[in-house]
């Protein structure tokens, strides 16, 4: 449930740009692909490359991932319960945005309570949120370890670490489970995207082959 706003006499006005013509101009639906899981589970690196694939079909995607938005809208959350759950309400909402204006946003977020992650899944219309389990052993992760973190946590020298000194619910019934110990990250990606074909109409990979458009503006024209 959304929270009951704290200002009043608030009014908001409704476009004349209905979602099903933005739809049909980006000739998809407007989704979610909600990335949860362990750090270092693969959710970056999967988001990344997905992004990439569904630009090359044509499609409107974004990638919303938990470092960058922890620079900007939510540089004043840390790592404690209560502003994790706020880093995800706030995160959950500009999701929202971002279906509502017909892209598909790809939201790369430990996120670790099934609540907040629920949260987030009731705020969207129907069938648009994709909730994909990016799942990694503990131990897998930890070897990677990319950044440096796990080997810090372990030290205590990071507080409140997921997986390690703070808890990571994973979902009950994900829309997806991609185990990126046993796939590789394409064979992630295509997971993803065979879904995306169904539940948001996006164009199949033979039907969206790179040509030549005629006409079309080239960036060394602008
Ligand atoms: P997260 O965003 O979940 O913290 P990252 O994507 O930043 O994780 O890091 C995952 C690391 O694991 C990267 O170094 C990536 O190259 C590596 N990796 C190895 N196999 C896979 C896979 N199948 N899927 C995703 N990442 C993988």
């Amino acid at each position: 449930m959304r929270r009951k706003p704290t200002a009043s006499n608030l009014h908001p006005h409704t476009g004349k740009i209905p979602l099903r013509e933005r739809e049909q101009r980006h000739g998809h639906r407007g989704c979610v692909v909600w990335l949860t899981g362990l750090s270092a589970s693969g959710k970056s690196t999967i988001a990344t490359e997905l992004e990439r694939e569904l630009f090359r079909r044509g499609c409107q995607p974004f990638i919303l991932d938990g470092d960058s938005v922890r620079q900007g809208l939510c540089s004043d959350l840390d790592f404690s319960e209560r502003d994790r759950h706020e880093n995800i309400r706030r995160v959950g909402e500009v999701t929202r945005l971002f279906a509502d204006a017909g892209f598909i946003c790809i939201s790369a977020f430990i996120s670790p309570h099934r609540a907040d992650r629920d949260l987030v899944r009731n705020l969207m219309p129907p069938g648009t949120f994709i909730e994909v389990f990016v799942n990694a052993p503990l131990a897998v992760c930890e070897q990677r370890d990319p950044k440096g973190l796990y080997a810090k946590a372990r030290k205590l020298k990071i507080k409140n670490f997921t997986g390690i000194t703070s808890p990571y619910e994973p979902p009950l019934t994900p829309e997806i489970e991609l185990p990126t110990d046993k796939l590789t990250v394409m064979q992630a990606v295509e997971k993803i995207l065979r879904l995306l074909e169904k539940k948001c109409r996006i164009k199949t990979k033979s039907a969206s082959r790179p040509g030549k458009v005629a006409g079309a503006i080239r960036w060394s024209d602008w």
